[in-house]
């Protein structure tokens, strides 16, 4: 799906930050109940025979046992219903009030449970889904019963994922959120302009609810899930095939290889990423989002000042200052001031984590314009001990890593803040993916505070930590790899949660972004594509590389370290499992870095493909042992050759690894991605409770 597992990377981080975001593979699906057909309706009869015949008995005794869960939630996402069934909490099999939530970033936002009762709303609902036809319903036509089901299909791939906060708040509180609420909404509507959508959901007949789905949840016409995304019959429309997207003229967009127009363009504006691009006669011109976008963008800067007048200004000072500077940036376009203030926000002087910008490339063709986004959510205050333990140690880190590199790369005196840990509460406009999540990303991506080194990474801790999640990624590993290399596979979020940090600690060492070699950057010496895979490898693989420099320094037991270098493979099957490129032929960064990863451990004899062995679930045959103990010096050789490459500019050994490994490699990429791909990935959804 377009995102990925653990991490989708944004890539470009400047000496300090890097990067990225990382995407969560998901985690499988949830339940054992294969989505199915609703059961049938077992609905009460009218009239049981034994009843007194006084009673007021026509009307049927409405029950909400008739569905199982997993089923439930996933017709409710093929009929584009915001009702989402959290837990049987009871175990009762029945739906009761407390276990329902209303959905946002729907086109409606019913009421399900009141004052303890399910409402008529939800009786509505649930009535809809019990008699959802087992099949998607015939069109017109066949190839419109083909779209259809293919619709299905699409939504089938992602099993909705709850990312749900209940928050006790003050009076002045609640009025802060529900301000983020609208500035949400109106971040989702400028995204969508610049991504050429606006207009376009209200074509997609109410009829066709499956359609509307698929497009409100990827943001896209197309498909984007494993089985789906190559199908060009795939559409949320039929008949529209690619939308061009609004920050190019759509002219230009006919030719796919317009992106070399705007690279090679000798008006470097064009390539800014706070601009779009509009044809004047024959001429290309740069204009400003707050040009192109000033409605939108000055409806959001008078949210953003409404939200900061309802926060205690002592408490939240820093993040008042924040959002005024925002709203500011809204209305001018400068957003160099805007970063400071948000780089002088931290898990100490704020309890919230917010960030409402334009910032990440990845979402449009050329990778160059930054796409709109909200991350609204609370610190985590559980993992200021990770922060703690690791300060200390970062300039070791990069003297380490500067030592792998070697000449003419030197240390830089680093010092990056690690990760602050976040817990979701709403991502909107680039932040909300159609399936997986992103759940690590340093900022800024440009000026000073990502050039200087203060910039923030974060890690978001709340989000595939449910039980369903945990289970489904523990059904895909055992599903690939032998039972023995598997024993300290791990259901707690700490092996992944290291992963992550070292990952985005990693972005701020070594040579980053802005380092330069022979006067050129790494996407000048590299090409983007290219420069972006080995910025990611160099994270991923310090992910590694620094687990045994943690065991090393007794920050880390040899078995929290094993239990990481398990995740982090486990991680690499999920993102190889997607394909190594969009089926517009870009490459994939994780998935590449993923089997660069495995392919280079596979060399080094610390995984091994084993045709005889069988896989830990049992049935499999044909299963990856991991060698964990030749993991440190196979790693320390894979860091050695990625640094090297980074620090000498050197683009031919950075071809030569993605040769070797993702196009000429020999691991067996269609068996994972059969194994892999059973279970459908997490597709979140959201619900906020205020207290
Ligand atoms: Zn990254």
């Amino acid at each position: 799906m377009s995102h990925w597992k653990h991490w989708m990377l944004a890539g470009l981080l400047a000496t300090t930050a890097a990067c990225g975001k990382k995407k969560e593979d998901a985690p499988a699906p949830g339940t054992a109940v294969p989505p199915g057909p609703a059961t049938p309706g077992a609905m009460t009869p009218d009239k049981p025979a034994d009843k007194p015949a006084d009673k007021p008995a026509d009307k049927p005794v409405v029950t909400f046992d008739r569905v199982e869960r997993a089923t439930f939630n996933l017709t409710a996402a093929r009929l584009n219903l915001p009702v989402f069934w959290v837990a049987d909490a009871n175990g009762n099999k029945t739906v009761d009030p407390a276990e329902v939530v209303t959905l946002l970033f729907y086109d409606a936002a019913p009421v399900y449970s009141e004052d303890g009762v399910l409402t008529q709303a939800f009786t509505d609902a649930y009535e809809a889904i019990v008699k959802a036809a087992p099949a998607p319903p015939a069109g017109k036509d066949e190839a419109e019963t083909t779209r259809v089901k293919l619709m299905w299909e699409e939504l089938d791939q992602g099993r909705p994922t709850l990312v749900h906060n209940r928050l006790k708040l003050s009076e002045g509180e609640k009025k802060f959120v529900e301000h983020m609420q609208k500035v949400a909404g109106l971040i989702d509507k400028l995204y969508e302009r610049q991504k050429g959508l606006t207009g376009l959901y209200a074509k997609i007949p109410e009829t066709d609810p499956a359609s509307r789905r698929v497009f409100a949840r990827n943001r896209s016409v197309a498909c984007e899930c494993p089985k789906t995304e190559k199908n060009p019959a795939c559409r949320a429309i039929p008949g529209v095939d690619k939308v061009p997207v609004d920050v190019y003229p759509a002219e230009l967009q006919k030719d796919d290889a317009f992106c070399a127009v705007i690279e090679k363009h000798k008006d470097a504006k064009l390539r800014e990423p706070f601009t779009v691009v509009r044809a004047d006669g024959d001429k290309l011109r740069a204009v400003p989002y707050t040009e192109a976008y000033a409605e939108e963008m000055t409806a959001i800067a008078a949210e953003l000042k409404a939200a900061a007048a309802e926060l205690d200004p002592k408490e939240e000072a820093a993040l008042v200052a924040y959002l005024q500077a925002a709203a500011a940036g809204f209305a001018d376009n400068k957003w160099e001031p805007v970063d400071e203030k948000w780089a002088a926000m931290n898990g100490r002087n704020s309890k919230w984590y917010v960030r409402v910008a334009p910032d990440e490339t990845y979402w449009e063709p050329c990778n160059l314009k930054a796409g709109f986004h909200l991350t609204f959510s609370r610190i985590n205050p559980v993992f200021a001990v990770w922060q703690d333990k690791l300060n200390p140690v970062r300039q070791d880190m990069e003297n380490e890593l500067a030592r792998l590199a070697g000449a003419p790369y030197k240390a830089r005196t680093v010092n990056f803040a690690m990760p602050d840990f976040i817990d979701i509460i709403l991502n909107a406009g680039d932040d909300r993916d159609g399936t997986g999540g992103t759940i690590g990303q340093s900022l800024p991506n440009w000026g000073p505070v990502a050039n200087e080194g203060r910039g923030r990474t974060i890690v978001m801790a709340n989000l595939y930590t449910d039980p369903d999640s945990l289970a489904i990624r523990r059904a895909q590993a055992q599903s690939l790899f032998s039972a023995e290399s598997l024993t300290t596979l791990s259901d707690k979020s700490l092996p992944g949660m290291l992963g992550t940090i070292l990952h985005e600690a990693t972005h701020n060492l070594g040579p980053s972004h802005e380092y330069k070699v022979n006067g050129k950057k790494d996407d000048e010496a590299f090409g983007g594509a290219l420069a972006t895979i080995l910025e990611e490898l160099k994270a991923q693989t310090g992910a590694l590389f620094f687990l045994d420099f943690l065991v090393k320094k007794n920050l880390l037991t040899a078995e929290e370290a094993r239990a990481a270098y398990v995740d982090a493979i486990v991680w690499s099957m999920g993102h190889i499992s997607r394909g190594m490129y969009t089926d517009t032929k870009s490459p994939k960064p994780y998935s590449q870095l993923a089997a660069i990863h495995v392919g280079f451990l596979m060399d080094e004899g610390a995984i091994e493909w084993k045709a005889d062995a069988k896989a830990a679930n049992g049935t499999d045959a044909g299963a990856f042992v991991l060698h964990l103990e030749k993991f440190p010096a196979a790693v320390e050789k894979l860091m050695t050759v990625s640094a090297q490459i980074k620090a000498k500019g050197d683009r031919a050994g950075g071809e030569a690894l993605v040769k070797k490994y993702v196009d000429e490699g020999k691991i067996p990429f269609a068996l994972i991605a059969e194994r892999w791909l059973r279970h459908p990935k997490a597709s979140f959804v959201y619900a906020l409770d205020l207290e």
